[in-house]
């Protein structure tokens, strides 16, 4: 995990004095190495006047670079896809959407033919007007497309002009971290991982395709460093720690020592996960927890059974619609399902219905903007009134079901008659398929996903209609404390140990549990082992949660005793204060598993705001 970039018995550099940068830390792992500073790409374009009888050749000129850097997008596409599977390369839709925009490409040809300009002035004009509009905007989702905006835009000039940019991040000469203001999703995408020790950028977030990329690569990475290309020179040496997002000019030998440190710890660690892998999750006293994954795509299948976990508690299937550039057909549907349905049997996988619309791009679903769009055309809503789309994911689903142990969940129910009404439907089709003579699990279990407080009041309606509920606590938060998920201002008004979230979980488990049903949690809280006592406390059956974590989530599960979570739970909904809540939590899970902990200077629950430290 500590990956550095001096050869064996070369003397290192003397330490002049320290610096430390803090940011937003997005791909965990350790590691120091030189710099590589990558130069501003917004290099300057000139302006020339173009006479009249040559303005059709700029025109061609402009056509051929964006065909040309289609073709390379597409050659990325398929190079992402062919490392690391369809949802990261699914990305890329957005650049070729915007070669294929119209408005822009239109612009541009008016631009050069009314000002009689070099087709480079008139793009990049366009272009970046178009980047400083989305980056301008409040959404913190709309405004990374602005990133996408102008990767796109430099390879458009870069092909206009014959210019490449200075570094090739794909083959570099020797190990280094990449610096730069904000690297973007094709170039991280390309990045030679054998050289490549980790990269720190000055702008970016948690939910931006490049750290996406990053945790996907295993990259360790910081983002959100403000001004770190203007104080670091190509060269330097630094160490990255992306557990805590730091970056460390010069470190002295104390800290290489504490370093050094942390990242025994961090092996001795993985040491300790990969010895649960394929135990049990059970405590010390005999319960079992179910403990199942979250994936987005078929081929998370291996992913799933390398991590340990019993199946998949949430299958995320609106993937196949935002990865792909057309309406995904019931075959297409129907083989995605079946591969993940039989690659894990008996296991059980657990398919949510769609839930399109919030902040899952509909780009070719050409649904009209909405000012709030999680409260808006979502999930269960938007497939009760789209019943193409619906029907043709119901019988994919259940003709899956015959291939494997396949269950399906509802998201964002918010009342009985959206219950009812998918129920009914679900019905329908089913009788089509038995018309047909077509195979499916006749038993097939139905649950919902608990995700608005409405459906918490109305849980016990639920229950006796279905075979199991599963809370979705990262919509569960949002809807209950009305604090936009995505939104980093009021970050630190997200709080999963709120005395309301404890409350709410409570009353959906005692829901279930009247009802002889299940009950599991499949948002993010799941994932946080700090948070797992309290969970099981309060008597969750199962925690879903993304495969790279699983492994912490059972080493915590294997440490507990029933009765310490039950008191933590009761503490927990009699207390006041969310901040008490977490520090109980973190007391207990830090008593019971303090290897879990060891490498992170964060308390988890808690937000730091980024500002550079000297
Ligand atoms: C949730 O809301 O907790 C959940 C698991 O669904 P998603 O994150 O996909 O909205
Ligand atoms: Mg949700």
């Amino acid at each position: 995990m500590f990956r550095h970039g001096y050869a064996k018995g070369v003397p290192e550099p003397i330490q002049k004095g320290e610096k430390v940068f803090r940011g937003i830390p997005v791909s965990n792992g350790v590691c120091r190495g030189k710099v590589l500073l990558l130069g501003n790409a917004q290099q300057p374009v000139s302006r020339q006047s173009v006479p009249d009888a040559l303005l059709a050749g700029e025109i061609g000129r402009f056509e051929a670079a964006l065909s040309q850097t289609r073709q390379e997008i597409l050659e990325v596409q398929r190079k992402v896809n062919a490392a690391m599977g369809a949802s990261e390369a699914g990305i890329f839709e957005a650049h070729l959407l915007v070669l294929e925009d119209r408005t822009l490409i239109d612009e541009v040809v008016r631009a050069i033919n009314q000002q009689k300009v070099n087709a480079e002035h008139a793009f990049h004009t366009v272009a970046e007007r178009y980047a400083a509009t989305l980056a301008a905007i409040e959404d913190e989702y709309l405004r990374e497309r602005a990133a996408d905006m102008r990767d796109v835009a430099t390879r458009v000039l870069n092909n206009l002009t014959g210019r490449r940019q200075g570094v090739d991040l794909h083959q570099l000469k020797e190990p280094c971290i990449v610096i730069g203001h904000d690297l973007t999703p094709s170039d991280t995408a390309q990045l030679d991982r054998t050289r490549v020790l980790g990269f720190a950028t000055d702008v970016g977030s948690k939910t931006s395709h490049t750290a996406i990329m990053a945790r996907s690569l295993r990259i360790p990475a910081v983002v959100g460093l403000n001004t770190i290309t203007a104080e670091l020179e190509n060269g330097q040496y630094v160490l990255l720690d992306g557990f805590n997002g730091v970056v460390i000019l010069n470190p002295t030998d104390q800290t290489l020592f504490e370093y050094g440190q942390l990242v025994r710890k961090q092996v001795s660690l993985e040491e300790k996960l990969r010895d649960v892998l394929d135990k049990p999750a059970i405590t010390l006293d005999g319960q079992t927890i179910v403990l199942s994954a979250n994936i987005e795509q078929a081929a998370d299948a291996d992913a799933v059974k390398a991590c340990g976990a019993e199946g998949v508690g949430l299958f995320r299937t609106e993937y196949l619609y935002i990865s792909s550039n057309h309406l995904p057909t019931e075959e297409e549907q129907f083989q995605a399902y079946r591969a993940a349905a039989a690659a894990l049997s008996p296991q059980p996988v657990v398919m949510r219905t769609f839930d399109l619309g919030g902040d899952k791009f509909l780009s070719h679903l050409q649904v009209p903007p909405e000012m709030n769009p999680f409260l808006g055309w979502r999930a269960i809503r938007f497939c009760l009134e789209e019943l193409d789309i619906f029907r043709s994911q119901i019988r994919a689903i259940l003709r899956a079901s015959a291939h494997g142990n396949v269950k399906m969940m509802y998201p964002m129910i918010s009342g009985l008659e959206e219950l009812n009404r998918a129920n009914a439907l679900v019905e329908e089709y089913k009788a089509e398929l038995r018309r047909e003579n077509i195979p499916f699990d006749e038993a097939m279990e139905i649950g919902a996903m608990i995700e608005i407080p409405s459906a918490v009041l109305i849980a016990d309606s639920l229950a006796k209609r279905l075979k199991f509920l599963s809370i979705g606590t990262n919509d569960l938060i949002q809807y209950s404390l009305a604090v936009d998920r995505m939104n980093e201002k009021i970050a630190y008004l997200y709080q999963p140990t709120h005395p309301a979230i404890v409350r709410l979980i409570k009353a959906t488990v005692d829901a279930a549990h009247r009802h002889n049903i299940w009950v599991g949690v499949c948002g993010e809280m799941a994932g946080d082992p700090t948070l797992t006592p309290l969970l099981i406390g309060l008597g969750v059956d199962e925690l879903s949660v993304a495969p790279p974590v699983l492994p912490q989530i059972k080493f915590m599960v294997r440490r507990l005793k029933i009765p310490e979570t039950k008191e933590l739970a009761a503490f927990a909904l009699e207390c006041e204060s969310a901040g008490e809540i977490l520090a109980r939590c973190q007391e207990l899970a830090r008593n019971v598993a303090p290897s879990l902990f060891e490498n992170r200077v964060l308390e988890s629950g808690t937000v730091a705001p980024p500002a550079p430290v000297s």
